[in-house]
């Protein structure tokens, strides 16, 4: 039906939008999710890095939006000619660069239960269901990746789903502000200083400095030759601050750098943090999921002794964006430092304080019902099912790592524990530079860089839904290739 067809003016002077109706929704529903089921098909035809030229998408769309009601035939036509080719197909299985962010079946079709419930779950009131699944499915996570009891909601802490593990950091560090501000009497934010590693996210420092912390109030405490952080460095770095008359606040430790995917010794980082009253926060942004599996928990050590932590299902646990799940352990440190009420916020199930209101554990007011789409992709795969997904890209990437190895002209930058490895051709960077676009521009494949000890090193991730052990296999040809052409 045309959509400027069906609303009539009932008398009122005032005629009603051309809202979809319910039968159109269900026609065109069918139409987009074929669509969507398709390109998943035929992901592999596509070159896996856009090529287009900045401007080329853009020049593809008019100038002024539409005046009047456009068919949606005309939508689909659009999506094949602007937009596809504008795509980084980061759902295909060549797909090796940064990290993965898998839009599995149960994710996708999650994700179109809340956009079609269209609940706002700010408060309990405002959807109980939206409250209630999201706590039970972070209490399921917390078993499921047997993460410390603490963390979980029928105790003092609790997890809540984020948008990001930036915003993660973020929230635990305006936490830590306000308990560093509480018990440092006479202590300003000028005073407090935030620990982490260079190899730390960028997020970290950006959260630190969003949160009010001075630039020069960030520390980067130095790494070992594994790039996880030195207590000993850090130790030495709280007391010379303490000496100064600043305010140790929070330590920020990873687990699973974004660079090499290194591990800080979280147990200590923790125990010296504690005896100088700092926050420990924890991000496990990829590697945090690789803990469904039993013989890979060495992911969640020294995290009992943690204040907050954080991991992405969007990364690695075949949920798409946005998902982030992220626990603390005493609940109302968080809240306490996030909780502003307003007068219309009101309401009695909140004053009774017997519910959880997740506006006051994240910084936007509105949240979506993220956590259906978590509940999907568990019930979808079970345990069983993430365990084979994290095992298939371990072992991929090990055998990668093993090839590597065996190479007279590669080898491994990194120690690679999970589903990333750091590696180089003995080239030096410009070599590498050159394997890297030659293996980028053939369009099968895409793999990115980072730099470690000032050297250019080669990346490659695995964990996307549609990568098979072929896959690595042929990248790992496409790379000697391409390093056999120089
Ligand atoms: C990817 C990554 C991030 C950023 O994740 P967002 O959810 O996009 O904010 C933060 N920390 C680490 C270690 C990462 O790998």
């Amino acid at each position: 039906m045309d959509p400027q067809e069906h609303e009539a003016d009932h008398g009122t002077g005032s005629p009603a939008a051309p809202h979809m109706t319910p039968e159109e929704l269900r026609l065109w529903g069918r139409r987009f999710l074929d669509w969507v089921a398709g390109y998943h098909e035929q992901i592999e035809s596509y070159p896996v890095l856009s090529q287009v030229r900045p401007g080329e998408v853009a020049d593809g769309l008019p100038q002024s939006p539409p005046a009047e009601p456009e068919g949606f035939d005309a939508v689909l036509d659009d999506l094949e000619r602007v937009i596809v080719p504008g795509l980084t197909h980061w759902q295909s299985p060549g797909f090796f660069a940064f990290f993965p962010t898998p839009a599995t079946g149960p994710a996708i079709l999650g994700d179109l239960l809340s956009s079609g419930l269209g609940v706002q779950g700010m408060l309990w009131a405002s959807s109980p269901a939206c409250t209630e699944l999201e706590s039970r499915v972070l209490d399921w996570l917390v078993e499921l990746c047997g993460l410390p009891q603490r963390f979980r909601s029928d105790g003092s802490g609790g997890g809540v789903i984020q948008d990001s593990a930036s915003s993660s950091a973020l929230c635990a560090l305006v936490a830590a502000r306000e308990r560093a501000l509480t018990s440092a009497a006479g202590a300003t934010i000028a005073d407090l200083v935030v620990y982490t590693s260079q190899h730390a996210h960028s997020s970290i420092y950006k959260s630190a400095r969003i949160a009010g912390f001075g630039a020069d109030r960030v520390r980067y405490v130095d790494s070992d030759p594994t790039y996880a952080m030195s207590p000993e460095a850090l130790a030495a770095a709280a007391v010379a601050d303490r000496a100064a008359g600043l305010v140790p606040c929070a330590v920020v430790g990873t687990v699973g750098t974004t660079s090499s995917l290194a591990f800080d010794p979280v147990a200590r980082l923790a125990a010296i943090a504690r005896s100088e009253g700092m926050w420990t926060h924890v991000d496990g942004a990829l590697a945090g999921a690789a803990a469904v599996c039993p013989e890979f928990r060495f992911v969640n050590r020294g995290l009992a002794a943690v204040d907050s932590y954080c991991f992405n299902p969007h990364k690695w646990l075949l949920t798409n964006l946005d998902c982030t799940a992220m626990w603390v352990a005493d609940r109302e440190a968080l809240t306490g430092a996030l909780s502003v009420t307003p007068e219309y916020l009101r309401n009695p199930h909140s004053e009774k304080g017997t519910v959880i209101d997740y506006r006051d554990w994240q910084v936007p007011l509105g949240r979506r019902f993220r956590s259906l789409k978590l509940w999907l992709v568990l019930r979808w795969y079970g345990a069983e099912g993430l365990q084979t997904h994290i095992r298939s890209g371990v072992a991929w990437a090990q055998q990668f790592a093993g090839w590597v190895r065996e190479h007279p002209d590669f080898s491994l930058a990194a120690p690679a524990p999970l589903n990333l490895v750091c590696f180089r051709h003995r080239g030096g960077d410009e070599v590498n530079r050159r394997i890297l676009d030659a293996v980028n521009e053939e369009g099968r494949f895409y793999i990115t860089h980072t730099v470690l000890d000032g050297q250019y090193t080669l990346r490659l991730s695995v964990g996307t839904v549609a990568t098979r052990a072929h896959h690595v296999e042929a990248a790992w040809d496409a790379i000697t290739a391409a390093a056999a052409n120089l």
